[in-house]
C-alpha cells in the first residue's frame, strides 16, 4: 500500500470526526471518498497531508510512517475546492510559487513551470492572472501548481464543486487521465455518487467518522455491505415488509431490504398477461420525468417504490393501477447481505 492509515482516531472536543479508520491506497490508483457532509471526509485528507494529526493511529506513506514529519516534507501535493491562486500573480508565477520557496534554480522552474502548462493544456496563458481565466482554466492552474514540485501523492477536496456542470464532468475526465498518465497516487473527497462513480479506481463510503466500505464502482454498487452504502451509491427504494411480495422468503433477523429501479419491471394492466401470476399490483403516485428517462413511484400496499418507465412506452398516470414485477432484493440483517430473487 502507497498511502495506508491504520486505527486513526481523531476527537474534535466531544465529537468524533474518525472513528477507527484503517485502509490502504495502492501506488497509482485514484480513490474517492464519498460520504454525506460531515462524515469525515475532508479530516481524513487534513490528517494524510499533515494539516492535522490523529489522536490515535499511525499514517504510512510509501511504507514510512509519517505521523511526526510535517506537511511541507511529506511529498505531497493539495488542490482546494476553491481554486486558491493569488490573484495578483499571473499564471506562470503562481505554478512557480512552490519552486521558488524551494530555491530551484531560475532555468529550471522555468522549464518546470513550461512543462506543465503543456501537461495542463494552459500553453499560452501563462501571462494572464486568475481573473481572465475560466473557472476550469483556473481549477488546471490549482492542479499545475500542486503538482509542480513533483509530489508522490495528490490530494484533492472537492476539486469541482465551484465548476459548472459541463466544464465538471470534462475536468473530471481529465483528471482521470492526467493522473493515470503521471502514475500519481490520488485521493479526492467528493459527496457526488456520480463523479466518485465515474473517476475513481477505489471508492471509499464514509459515515459518522468511519469507512463504511471500499471497493472498486462496481463492487460499491453491486454488492453494496450496509444499506447506507446502498443507499448512497445508486438509486434505491427502502422496502418494508418485504415477506409481503410475492415470491421472496423472511429471513431469520432481517432488519432492512432494498430494492434499485433495474430490480424491477414496472407495466401498463394487460402488457404483461404472462407473468400475471408473479407481479403486483400497485397504484402510480408520482411520475417524475427526468430528461433521458421517467421515474414512476408506485405505492403497493403500502410498500414504496420507485420504478423506471422507458420514453418510448407509453406513458402512465398517477392514479392508475399498474402491475409491478420484482425481480430481485437486497436483503440486510446485522452482518450480511443477501441478493433475493
Ligand atoms: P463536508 O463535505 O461538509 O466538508 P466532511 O465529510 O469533509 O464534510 P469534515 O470536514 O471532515 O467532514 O468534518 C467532520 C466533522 O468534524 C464535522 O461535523 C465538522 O463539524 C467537525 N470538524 C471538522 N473540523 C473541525 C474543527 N477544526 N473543530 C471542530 N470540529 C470540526
Amino acid at each position: 500500500m502507497y498511502v495506508e492509515m491504520r486505527n486513526i482516531y481523531k476527537q474534535y472536543g466531544n465529537f468524533r470526526a474518525s472513528d477507527n479508520v484503517s485502509f490502504g491506497i495502492e501506488k497509482g490508483k485514484l480513490a474517492a471518498l464519498l460520504g454525506p457532509s460531515g462524515s469525515g471526509k475532508t479530516t481524513l485528507l487534513r490528517m494524510i497531508a499533515g494539516l492535522e494529526n490523529p489522536n490515535a493511529g499511525d499514517i504510512f506513506i510509501d511504507g514510512k510512517r509519517v505521523n511526526d514529519i510535517p506537511a511541507a516534507k511529506r511529498g505531497i501535493g493539495f488542490v482546494f475546492q476553491s481554486y486558491a491562486l493569488f490573484r495578483y500573480m499571473t499564471v506562470f508565477d503562481n505554478i512557480a510559487f512552490g519552486l521558488e520557496i524551494a530555491k530551484m534554480p531560475k532555468k529550471q522552474i522555468k522549464e518546470r513551470v513550461f512543462e506543465l502548462l503543456e501537461l495542463t493544456g494552459l500553453s499560452g496563458l501563462e501571462n494572464r492572472y486568475p481573473n481572465q481565466l475560466s473557472g476550469g482554466q483556473r481549477q488546471r492552474v490549482a492542479f499545475a501548481r500542486a503538482l509542480a514540485p513533483n509530489p508522490q501523492v495528490l490530494l484533492l477536496d472537492e476539486p469541482f464543486a465551484a465548476i459548472d456542470a459541463k466544464v465538471r464532468s470534462e475536468l473530471r475526465l481529465w483528471l482521470k487521465e492526467m493522473v493515470s498518465k503521471l502514475g500519481i497516487t490520488s485521493i479526492f473527497v467528493t459527496h457526488d455518487q456520480d463523479e466518485a462513480v465515474e473517476v475513481a479506481d477505489e471508492i471509499l463510503i464514509t459515515n459518522h467518522g468511519k469507512i463504511e466500505q471500499m471497493g472498486s464502482p462496481l463492487e460499491i454498487y453491486k454488492s453494496p455491505k450496509t444499506p447506507f452504502v446502498a443507499q448512497f451509491v445508486g438509486r434505491s427504494s427502502i422496502v418494508e415488509n418485504y415477506e409481503s411480495l410475492k415470491g421472496f422468503e423472511k429471513i431469520e433477523h432481517a432488519q432492512k431490504a432494498i430494492v434499485r429501479p433495474e430490480f424491477l419491471e414496472l407495466a401498463k394492466k394487460g402488457e404483461l398477461k404472462r407473468y400475471m401470476s408473479a407481479s403486483e399490483k400497485g397504484i402510480v403516485e408520482d411520475v417524475i420525468f427526468s430528461g433521458s428517462r421517467r421515474d414512476v413511484v408506485v405505492n403497493i400496499n403500502g410498500i414504496k417504490v420507485t420504478a423506471e418507465r422507458s420514453l418510448e412506452k407509453d406513458p402512465v398516470s398517477v392514479g392508475e393501477e399498474v402491475d409491478i414485477i420484482i425481480y430481485r432484493l437486497y436483503v440486510f440483517d446485522e452482518k450480511e447481505t443477501y441478493l433475493l430473487e
